[in-house]
């Protein structure tokens, strides 16, 4: 089996924010087979094709992306030859919503300047070698899309991958863990949170339509920012209302990608928010990793001795006092440190201190100051009243 770690992307020093596109009607203003395709093989009306495409999926239970490959393939027969090279041709054809071509260097050197490294994802159920053909294939990391196989004469002869509305958050994991080829298994290792390339939190999901509702689900409820955008022409913000309503998505904005825009404001606040974020969380991983390295260099006995005094001091009742000092009692050997602090909470809690004449603790401390080659203050003041108390 072929070793994908080549091509696993691996946590680096930067955080990364992942913004992750549906691409039609999100990037693009149409489908991107209507965009000339669909019309090459014979339609007027794009409207005419999804009709048949849909309709053969209906009557054959089959799912709708592979019916609409199917259709442009069986459509194509007669025309043109179904290669890669026309596709990739058709994709350069594809418009974009106001913005799109500036947006990415745009984002990329605002995350930069703030110490975040900005990647971008595409996730469609349209075709990957169409938005490979596209002015802005280039600035993806990685494009997930329904895709052919092809002969070795270019031809278009099967479905390689399909991507659903329901598939589509599988790629999500594969981002968030940096396994991105499509059959690295790597995918359902387990991994410690902090070896995880991108979290959720840092990942931003925008999309237009209803196709789009499991990833935004899934981003925002594991912490990340789901936005959808609406056609700034039409304005209709049905949809995005219908969304926020149902809280798939925590903003909405016309799909125009330009600066200053509303899209531009909401993406550079995540980006704000995730570079403080991220210095925290960077704070508080140092600090778990001192406690835990700190833990893994003491003995077991140590731990218990420390986690034992810890409860002494933290008694607040004499029935509690008597339990931590049948214990304590246990221990052959104090080390002056942890001898001088047991004097200190002798004195200083009152639930030991009211009960130092009792045998018990009395004993406990008595053994304390014998072996104690010093003594403080602290045990100067336990050893006058252990005198005081006689016996
Ligand atoms: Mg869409």
């Amino acid at each position: 089996m072929k070793d994908y770690k080549d091509t696993r992307k691996l946590k680096e020093e930067q955080p990364v924010v992942a913004i992750c596109y549906d691409f039609d009607k999100t990037l693009s203003p149409e489908n991107m087979q209507e965009q000339g395709y669909i019309q090459a093989v014979g339609y007027e009306n794009a409207a005419e094709f999804w009709k048949e495409s849909n309709a053969l999926a209906e009557e054959n239970d089959m799912d709708q992306n592979l019916a609409y490959m199917y259709m442009m393939q069986l459509m194509a027969r007669g025309i043109m030859v179904f290669t890669k090279a026309t596709l990739r041709k058709k994709g350069e054809d594809i418009s974009f919503f106001p913005g799109v071509l500036e947006w990415f260097g745009r984002i990329n050197r605002y995350g930069m300047e703030r110490g975040v490294k900005v990647e971008h994802y595409v996730i469609s159920s349209g075709l990957k070698e169409m938005i490979e053909g596209t002015k802005i294939a280039e600035e993806f990391e990685k494009i997930y899309a329904s895709s052919f196989y092809y002969d070795n004469k270019g031809v278009a002869v099967w479905p390689a991958q399909v991507v659903n509305y329901t598939n589509k958050t599988q790629f999500l994991f594969r981002i968030e863990k940096g396994t991105l080829n499509i059959n690295d298994p790597g995918v359902n290792e387990s991994y410690d949170p902090d070896e995880v390339r991108v979290p959720f939190r840092n990942m931003i999901y925008i999309g237009d339509s209803d196709t789009d509702i499991p990833c935004m689900k899934l981003v925002r409820s594991y912490g990340g920012h789901s936005i959808a955008v609406y056609n700034p022409t039409t304005k209709d913000k049905t949809q995005a209302y219908k969304m926020m309503r149902e809280g798939r998505i925590g903003y909405y904005a016309p799909a125009d990608y330009s600066e200053g825009g509303e899209l531009d404001v909401i993406v550079r606040s995540i980006i704000d928010r995730t570079a403080a974020n991220e210095k925290l969380e960077k704070i508080f991983v140092e600090k778990r990793k001192e406690q835990r390295d700190m833990d893994e260099n003491r003995s077991e006995e140590d731990r218990e001795k420390s986690e034992l005094i810890l409860s002494l001091d933290n008694s607040r009742n004499y029935a509690t006092t008597h339990l931590v000092i049948a214990k304590l009692k246990k221990v052959v050997k104090w080390t002056k440190a942890e001898s001088d602090e047991l004097f200190r909470i002798g004195m200083e809690n009152s639930q030991v201190n009211g009960v130092l004449s009792d045998y018990d603790v009395k004993s406990f401390y008595q053994n304390l100051i014998q072996s104690a080659k010093s003594l403080t203050d602290h045990a100067k003041q336990i050893k006058e009243i252990l005198e005081r108390s006689g016996k």
